[in-house]
């Protein structure tokens, strides 16, 4: 299986978005970490081998950032073994879609270790001039993680662990690589923002969370709906409502309608669609079953919108059926599960019955006074970007990918690779100090590792 065609990256590429070119020996993963990356139900559709493989070059997006993920293919020709020199079997087009890239990801195969075809690899990339990433794959769970050290010897800087297989450690990976490729043409980021001045808001949480009963009870009646709109995914729908705050458009709401409702999705597939969802989106509302706890994918998917710089509140449904004692205990849950999220809003509501619904425009309001005072997330990464180069922080120490936070203090989330020095973490704050004009005002710098908590 695998890539085998030695011919195969597609010649020049020609399109304006930036480039990621996915690269490495046949086997470990790519086309899988491709499908990955593009995130969407056709990809995804497609694992089997063999479907993608005459697929080069695929759009993508992430943060809201739009690319283009190139499949270098056959890096090998078949049957080519562990030895000899790489030089003569890379062909040629797989070497100019590499220099076209603007990221380069190597992916290897944690469980095979470093072969002779990945020192190869490695030695091609390490004259590049571009950024190159290492992602080691199969890392399927913690136990695995250990395995990704030992890529540290290929010369290419702290490796990735991920699993594109079950889409582990892939979010991080792509934070890194978003912050890695070339300025954006300017606007794209407020346009995501602001279209017009609307704000996005998604909906998501569990199959069964009460997302739809949420949406139909802000909707009200339909006559405050204002119009749907084609989303990005191809079945994805937008839909506009007036409210009390002025229009906001409620973000893939396909399945949320009256008489609307679509095929109750898998777990999964529901995941990918609030991923995307969130992306596309300015503050996410995390619907949380409280009768059934704060699952491991609410985490992950608070990670996720916290990890987009999106704002989030958290609603507590089905509050109703909830006794005094587990009313308690989900609280609890809530630090506990949920910490990073800082002071986000939680709000305990039932959908159903529309109680403490009416607390939530309010609460919106804040978040968007707030969200609207922000530093774009593109260029906060810009000026950390300049301010690295011109002075890296010691030992290799790096920041991959930030965001703001907050506006009140002003607060930027740096994530890194490694601890930094204090030293190093006022000279960030000074670079983004003038580069904002925050003037005076205290400014707070929150620190985490890129491999979480
Ligand atoms: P490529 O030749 O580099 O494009 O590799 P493929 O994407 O075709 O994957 C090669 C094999 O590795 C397939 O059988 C995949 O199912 C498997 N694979 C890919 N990613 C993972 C992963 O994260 N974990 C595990 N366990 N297997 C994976
Ligand atoms: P979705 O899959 O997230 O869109 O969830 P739905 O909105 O379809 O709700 C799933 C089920 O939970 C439905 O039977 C709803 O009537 C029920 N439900 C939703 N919100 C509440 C609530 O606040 N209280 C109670 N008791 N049931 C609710």
């Amino acid at each position: 299986m695998a890539s085998s065609s030695p011919a195969a990256a597609s010649s020049a590429v020609s399109s304006a978005l930036p480039t990621v070119a996915i690269v490495g020996r046949p086997n470990v993963g790519k086309s899988t970490l491709m499908n990955r990356m593009l995130g969407r139900r056709e990809a995804i559709v497609a694992e089997q081998p063999g479907i993608t493989r005459d697929r080069k070059e695929m759009p993508a997006r992430w943060q809201g950032r739009e690319f283009t993920v190139v499949d270098t293919g056959g890096w090998l020709p078949q049957g080519a073994g562990d030895n000899a020199s790489m030089d003569a079997k890379v062909s040629a087009q797989s070497e100019r879609s590499m220099d076209d890239a603007d990221v380069v990801v190597m992916v290897v195969d944690s469980q095979a270790g470093i072969t002779g075809d990945d020192e190869g690899v490695a030695g091609q990339l390490r004259g590049r001039e571009g950024p190159v990433f290492v992602a080691v794959n199969k890392v399927d769970d913690v136990a695995h993680e250990n395995l990704v050290w030992e890529f540290i010897r290929l010369g290419l800087g702290d490796p990735f662990p991920v699993s594109a297989l079950h889409g582990r450690g892939v979010g991080d990976l792509l934070d890194a690589v978003m912050a890695a490729l070339p300025e954006e043409p300017a606007e794209a980021d407020v346009e995501r923002k602001s279209d017009a001045g609307m704000v996005s808001v998604s909906i998501v949480g569990r199959p069964n969370a009460g997302k739809s009963t949420l949406f139909n009870r802000l909707i009200g009646d339909d006559r405050s709906v204002v119009h749907d709109q084609p989303g990005t995914t191809r079945d994805a729908i937008d839909t506009v409502v007036n409210t009390e705050l002025g229009p906001i458009r409620f973000v893939d709401t396909a399945g949320m309608r009256r008489r609307a409702r679509i095929d109750q999705a898998a777990e999964y597939y529901s995941l990918l669609r609030a991923l995307d969802a969130v992306d596309r989106s300015d503050i996410a509302l995390l619907v949380i079953d409280a009768t059934v706890g704060i699952t491991h994918q609410d985490q992950r998917l608070a990670e996720r919108v916290d990890g987009a710089g999106c704002p989030i509140v958290v609603l507590l449904n089905k509050w109703d059926l909830l006794d005094t004692e587990a009313r308690e205990a989900i609280v609890l849950d809530i630090d506990r599960r949920l910490h990073f999220l800082g002071e986000a809003a939680v709000l305990r509501v039932s959908a159903l019955s529309g109680k403490g619904v009416n607390r939530l425009l309010p609460e919106l309001r804040g978040v968007i006074a707030e969200y609207q005072r922000r530093i774009p997330t593109q260029a906060v990464n810009r000026v950390l970007r300049d301010a690295q180069a011109a002075h890296p922080a010691p030992d290799g120490a790096r920041v991959l990918y930030a965001t703001q936070g907050a506006a009140d203090p002003p607060t930027f989330t740096l994530f890194a690779n490694r601890t930094l020095p204090r030293t190093y973490l006022r000279y960030l704050e000074r670079r983004l100090r003038e580069a904002f004009d925050l003037g005076s005002v205290p400014v707070k710098l929150r620190v985490r590792r890129r491999s979480g908590e």
